[in-house]
């Protein structure tokens, strides 16, 4: 097998077999016994199990396969890491290896899947990086994938080839699964959180019990410890027995409301003579107007006609100016759960009007459907050096005290670190689980 070294990245040094830990490498391992130890590196996988175990059908199933990719950071593209390959054993493929010794550096991810869907998975990592750098093989370099294969034969119909990036794109979400009694970890639907508390003193208990109510009745689950993953301002309401410094924290975070506006267009020809895809206008009542990507994958196929129907999406962020940030979110809010749809979509047709009438816009006839979503908690608030002295000046931060575990209980969410984005989550919801395995007994 040959493994791809990152030198950047002080691989965990311990790995478990049957129960005991079997030294490797020299370094020792980190809290969690896991790559993702190293800080900046993340590990996404799919796995895809489709058909009943049973005889192999070549080129249908049963299906038991996946991809695994590391990231060493968020863009190894620009961000390189020190690089180098080393054959263990075995006969495994490494594609990009050559190019990983002779440059020293990675500038991919790391991809792992079977040995037939190397191709595939290569092509989804090329397709990746020029989302992310456009220029490639333009007026960039081109980047060679770092992919390994296994053969999976003897448990997947690998002849199948069944990784396709699609399968991302167009995969049903099946709600009811995250759901069952006999999973590992089980997540209630449609259920509210109301309390949170651990059961007798903190600084003895062993458990924490969680009270939610499901379909109007008040339920009760018991656990060892407890995460927190909600909206900040929220969690003094559900836990009782946080400080009150931890509380004022808590508090200070914020929700940013936000509508995003989708139009459908019965076509796009006002665009194409006005050469342009997208407006930006801060003063306008939505701010962005923009065509629909062009992501053709899977069932997805992009408008390629201007005579053809397309989506438009329109953003509105609702605030008051004049007031602190804070006070504008609030205000949008209150503002926002007072729009009626009419308000709204007379809105949408004057803007419209207005910015491509003169490429020949009519909204009368063009405008075929609207969908306003609303998002009256919307982002995260980021602090800005207008409103929070500390964020020039230094100083601490309330998130960093907002998010400090108390008992059994951690807290994570977007919040935590007063960002707005879903890598900022996951980075916290991260965190928090290792706050809560340094203190679990094995
Ligand atoms: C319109 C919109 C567009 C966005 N676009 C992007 C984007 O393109 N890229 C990007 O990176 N980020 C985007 N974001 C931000 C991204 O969605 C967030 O950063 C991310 O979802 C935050 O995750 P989280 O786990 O912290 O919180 P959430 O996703 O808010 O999860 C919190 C969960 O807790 C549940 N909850 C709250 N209270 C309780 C309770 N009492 N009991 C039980 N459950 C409770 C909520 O129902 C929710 O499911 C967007 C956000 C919005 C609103």
């Amino acid at each position: 097998m040959m493994l791809v070294a990152v030198f950047a990245a002080a691989v965990t040094g311990a790995a478990k077999a049957h129960g005991e830990l079997i030294p490797v490498g020299t370094l020792p391992p980190g809290p969690n016994d896991a790559i993702t130890d190293v800080a900046g590196v993340r590990v996404g996988q799919v796995t895809k199990i489709e058909g009943a175990p049973g005889p192999l059908v070549p080129g249908v199933g049963p299906v038991r396969t996946g991809v695994t990719v590391v990231l060493p950071n968020d863009d190894p593209w620009t961000k390189r890491v020190a690089a180098a390959t080393f054959d263990l054993n075995g006969n495994g493929e490494l594609t990009g290896a050559h190019w990983v010794d002779e440059a020293g550096f990675l500038e991919v991810p790391i991809a792992l899947t079977n040995t037939l869907d190397v191709g595939r998975v290569d092509d989804g990592v090329v397709d990746w990086t020029i989302r992310k750098h456009p220029g490639i093989g333009v007026d960039d370099d081109v980047p060679l994938p770092v992919v390994a294969e296994c053969d999976d034969q003897g448990l997947n119909d690998i002849q199948g080839r069944h990784v396709r990036p699609q399968d991302v794109v167009t995969a049903q979400v099946k709600y009811d699964r995250l759901d069952r009694a006999g999973n590992a970890v089980r997540i209630r639907l449609s259920s509210t959180v109301v309390q949170v508390k651990h059961v007798g003193e903190m600084a003895t208990a062993t458990e924490v019990e969680v009270s939610y109510s499901q379909q109007g009745k008040l339920k009760t689950v018991r656990a060892s410890h407890c995460i927190l993953a909600c909206w900040h301002t929220m969690i003094p309401y559900i836990a009782s027995e946080l400080p009150d410094a931890q509380v004022a924290a808590l508090r200070s975070s914020e929700k940013v409301p936000i509508v995003y506006t989708n139009v459908a267009l019965r076509n796009w020809q006002a665009f194409v003579k006005l050469k342009a895809g997208s407006t930006y206008a801060p003063g306008n009542y939505f701010t962005n107007v923009n065509l629909d990507q062009r992501v053709s994958i899977g069932d997805y196929h992009a408008t390629t006609r201007p005579e053809q129907p397309i989506v438009l999406t329109m953003h509105r962020f609702p605030c008051k100016p004049g007031l602190p940030a804070r006070s504008q979110h609030r205000a949008g809010r209150a503002q926002l759960y007072g729009t009626p749809f009419a308000v709204f979509e007379r809105n949408i047709r004057e803007q419209l009007a207005r910015s491509l009438g003169s490429g020949g816009f009519d909204p009368a006839n063009d405008i075929a459907a609207i969908t306003v979503n609303r998002w009256p908690h919307g982002y995260a608030y980021q602090y800005n050096s207008l409103w929070d002295p500390f964020w020039l000046d230094g100083g601490p931060q309330p998130c960093v005290a907002a998010r400090q575990p108390f008992g059994r209980i951690a807290i994570a969410n977007a919040d935590a670190d007063a960002y707005a984005y879903t890598d900022c989550a996951i980075d916290q919801a991260y965190r928090a689980v290792g706050e809560l395995k340094v203190g679990v007994k094995s």
